[in-house]
């Protein structure tokens, strides 16, 4: 007897469907810096800040090394210290937290909301009023975008006004997205992006940015992305970071701007065919009426106790699926000491026994969504 054959395997994203379309013009892009040799703040680095000012329309572009020194840049610019109390949502990836810590300061947890997965603002307050209980003096919130979806801005602003606060946007899951018909990059008082390969706007290692309207900010941000430096390299202001992009990967994001738009709208193609044929199965994402997604992971919620067989059944059918994220900040051994809003984090906890997240990127055919539709109604039963 023969075993069946194996059908194709479909991932969560598929990079190398995008080079079929897009890999000519990277190569070309990747031979031209490779000709000008101008590897550390090449051309290519000065055309895609103005690229992404223009596209976004944020005044002020930096881009840097990665999403995580995109936070890291922000706060040190912001001057946090210890003492100083920063808001995060428990339910997203520990990058959000993590410079927090590494300068000292103390990153505070607060919940999310069930539908969105972004942060809950009725929980942001609980969250202020048990930072200040313990002296600390609440400065900032980071509030994140996930999955793709800006997070309700207009509480977030509102609070961030009455309680004095920065309000910094983690926007590693969301650059292209909307809110209020704003890009986002232009909401709160600065935003952080990442250019991981697998976000939706990637390069071939890793990259990040900061958008901001605020130009003492970002000529702050400049300086400490090249070791604080003043009016030359061996001229030193602050104690900054090597947090520069590289030339090369700025020449891969400009060939992928190209197509950007035209993906995010096949991005929400499929989230709406997924959401029609999901529906009733399993507990489909919702979208904020005043926000657009840019669909970074498409993620449902499944019965806690049957999750990790609908994992197994879909990879014997070869589909992938991730879980993001399966343990919330606050339960993690590296941050489980950092305070947390008083009245608990439940939701956190709820989601991340529940979410999983399904294949999705723009080149996912109908055939191909279809299969992974298939397969989950009768993982589900
Ligand atoms: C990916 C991600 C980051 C970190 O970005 P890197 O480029 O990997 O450093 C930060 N926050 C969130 C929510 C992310 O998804």
């Amino acid at each position: 007897m023969t075993a069946a054959p194996q059908p194709t395997a479909i991932p969560l994203v598929d990079l190398a469907a995008q080079q079929r379309r897009i890999g000519a013009g990277i190569g070309a892009a990747i031979k031209r810096v490779l000709a000008h040799g101008v590897y550390i703040m090449g051309p290519e680095v000065h055309e895609l800040e103005r690229q992404l000012s223009a596209y976004s329309g944020a005044p002020h572009v930096i881009s840097c090394a990665s999403g995580t020194d995109a936070i890291a840049l922000l706060l040190m610019a912001k001057g946090l210290r210890a003492g100083d109390a920063v808001f995060v949502p428990s339910f997203t990836f520990s990058a959000t937290a993590e410079p927090i810590a590494l300068l000292g300061a103390t990153p505070v947890f607060v919940d999310v909301l069930p539908d969105t997965f972004n942060i809950d603002p009725r929980s942001l307050e609980v969250g202020i009023a048990t930072a200040r209980a313990l002296a600390l003096k609440p400065k900032a919130i980071i509030s994140v975008d996930l999955f793709g979806q800006p997070a309700d801005y207009e509480a977030l602003t509102k609070l961030a006004q009455q309680y004095r606060l920065d309000l910094l946007c983690d926007a590693a899951q969301s650059f292209g997205a909307t809110w209020s018909g704003r890009k986002v990059g232009t909401i709160g008082s600065a935003t952080a992006t990442s250019f991981f390969p697998s976000k939706p706007l990637g390069c071939y290692g890793d990259g990040g940015a900061i958008f901001t309207a605020d130009a003492d900010l970002a000529s702050r941000v400049r300086s400490l992305r090249v070791h604080g430096q003043g009016a030359d390299k061996y001229d030193n202001e602050h104690v900054g970071m090597n947090g520069r992009l590289d030339t090369l990967q700025a020449a891969v994001l400009l060939q992928k701007l190209t197509v950007f738009e035209e993906e995010i709208v096949a991005r929400d193609r499929i989230a709406s065919r997924y959401g029609k044929a999901l529906r009733g199965c399993v507990l489909t994402p919702t979208v904020s009426a005043e926000v657009t997604s840019v669909w970074a992971q498409y993620t449902v919620r499944v019965d806690p106790a049957r999750r990790a067989s609908i994992v197994r059944l879909l990879r014997d059918k070869n589909i992938a699926t991730a879980v993001y994220y399966p343990k919330p900040l606050h339960r993690q051994i590296a941050y489980r000491a950092f305070p947390t809003a008083s009245d608990g984090l439940p939701v956190s906890d709820v989601l991340s026994n529940e979410v999983l997240s399904l294949p999705m990127h723009p080149y996912l055919d109908e055939t191909t969504q279809d299969r992974v539709i298939a397969a989950v109604i009768e993982a589900v039963g």
